[in-house]
């Protein structure tokens, strides 16, 4: 039996969840089963891979292992975008396909999502209101908003041009030059969306929480796993465990994990939002994913702050390191909107993204009786949920021309071993700083 020598922590801090009710785990495995599918993580891959098994199997027994709880993962930690367009199109004709490739990918995630929305009656304060992508500096504005409106002009897609005193009015803050805002990208509490798949899966889904996998073992009629507590057998299993793949020894040397940390204020009072003065909730990514802030004013009149993105491999965070960041985000807050300075963080907590170096997915058959839905490049909103549903059809051998669109996404390229990976990461990622530092 391979043992899994690192497993994920619930440090709970996650704002999202914080702000939601108490969760009531389902119960942990306590005993040795058998099913006909393992499902192994509940972020947004697992939970689509289960519930297409369970939609297109209804006779199968399907088992879904989280190691903590649902919605504490990467899943219910992110900023909750659900992102329909790529961040960088490119103009040749390769490149252009490549888009239109990965916009079907994303919008059927999206259909999907809207369609459990609907049919379970989901509350995760969903919207349609776009996003902006917005430059701070006439750098940000030349490099990334003009090329990126060309290609969307390229792409056949819509868009405004926002200037800074129209985005004023719109988000409440004159800090920006200017925004591209597109309208398809929705926004949401994706901790509740997350719980919310969970409750709604098929009948023939049983979720166990606070259940690790400890050990795998792959045998000749398919896979046993060993959980703290007990023991799944399933003929097949489709891993979903993002930035932990490798300690199941797949994608060994491919998955780079970074962590991103973020912060929820309190609500604001009717007198700071007369100061905002914005007539509905936004979302806002920074023209430079690395040295900029993601922001979104929620439904429930709440700022959030995103920013700051290192390379974080064991996947740990210190509480000292999260007061830090909390005090940088409350100056950014402050800097932003100097007319609200009484405004507390709420919040502050860290999360943990995945990425490979070239930017593909852990997507496909990855061993006997194994598939894989992992490293979504921190789109996983969309990426991951088709992702766990493509996995799903490929492993009963469903035909959906969407594998062929996975697919030609590739294979995350392999990555020197450590410690020159941590060097080369981190110069990298300096120099990246260096360069977009107006944009901070
Ligand atoms: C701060 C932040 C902001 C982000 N913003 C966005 C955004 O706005 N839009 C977007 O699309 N993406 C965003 N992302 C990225 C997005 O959150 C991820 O790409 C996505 O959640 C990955 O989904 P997943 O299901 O693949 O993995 P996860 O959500 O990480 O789920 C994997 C699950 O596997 C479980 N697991 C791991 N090991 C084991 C084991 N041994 N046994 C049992 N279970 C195990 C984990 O507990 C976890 O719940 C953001 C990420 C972060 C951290």
């Amino acid at each position: 039996m391979k043992s899994i020598s690192s497993l994920p922590i619930n440090d709970t801090t996650n704002g999202w969840s914080g702000i939601l009710d108490k969760w009531q785990p389902k119960a942990a495995l306590e005993k040795d089963i058998s099913a006909d599918w393992l499902v192994v993580g509940s972020g947004f891959a697992g939970l689509s891979a289960a519930r297409r098994l369970g939609e297109i199997r209804p006779n199968d027994k399907i088992v879904i292992v989280e190691a903590h709880e649902v919605g504490e993962g990467a899943s219910g930690r992110n900023s909750g975008f659900a992102i329909d367009l790529p961040h960088n199109v490119g103009s040749s004709m390769e490149e252009l396909e490549g888009s239109h490739r990965f916009m079907a990918l994303a919008r059927a995630a999206i259909d999907y999502h809207e369609l459990q929305i609907d049919q379970h009656g989901i509350q995760c304060d969903w919207s349609q209101t776009g996003k902006y992508h917005a430059a701070v500096s006439a750098q940000g504005v030349n490099e990334v908003l003009i090329p990126f409106a060309r290609e969307l002009d390229a792409l056949g897609q819509p868009y405004q041009w926002i200037e800074r005193n129209e985005l004023e009015k719109r988000i409440g803050t004159s800090h920006f030059a200017a925004a591209v805002h597109t309208p398809g990208c929705r926004l949401m509490n994706p901790a509740a969306l997350v719980r919310g798949l969970a409750e709604t899966l098929p009948e023939n889904v049983k979720l166990y929480e606070r259940t690790a996998v400890v050990a795998m073992d792959s045998q000749p009629q398919g896979i046993k796993v060993k959980t703290q507590s007990g023991s799944v057998f399933a003929p097949k299993m489709i891993l979903c465990v993002n930035g932990f793949a490798d300690r199941f020894g797949f994608f060994s040397r491919r998955l780079l994990n970074f962590a991103a940390n973020s912060s929820l204020s309190r609500p604001l009072t009717k007198d700071e939002r007369k100061v905002l003065d914005c007539k509905t909730s936004w979302g806002l990514t920074p023209a430079n994913a690395f040295s900029g802030t993601t922001m979104r004013y929620t439904d429930d009149h709440r700022l959030l702050i995103r920013n700051n993105i290192y390379f974080n491999p064991a996947m740990r965070e210190s509480q000292q390191h999260r007061d830090r960041i909390q005090r940088t985000h409350k100056k950014i807050l402050d800097q932003r909107f100097p007319g609200i300075p009484e405004v507390d963080l709420e919040f502050t907590w860290t999360g943990y993204i995945c990425l490979s170096e070239n930017g593909s997915p852990g997507f496909g058959k990855v061993a006997d009786n194994v598939y894989a839905a992992v490293c979504q490049n921190a789109v996983g909103v969309t990426k991951g949920t088709i992702g766990g549903m493509l996995a799903a059809d490929l492993a009963c051998k469903q035909d959906n021309e969407l594998i062929g669109y996975m697919e030609s996404l590739g294979q995350p390229s392999k990555v020197p071993p450590r410690p020159f990976l941590d060097v080369g990461v981190r110069s990298k990622f300096a120099w990246e700083l260096w360069k977009a530092r107006n944009e901070a």
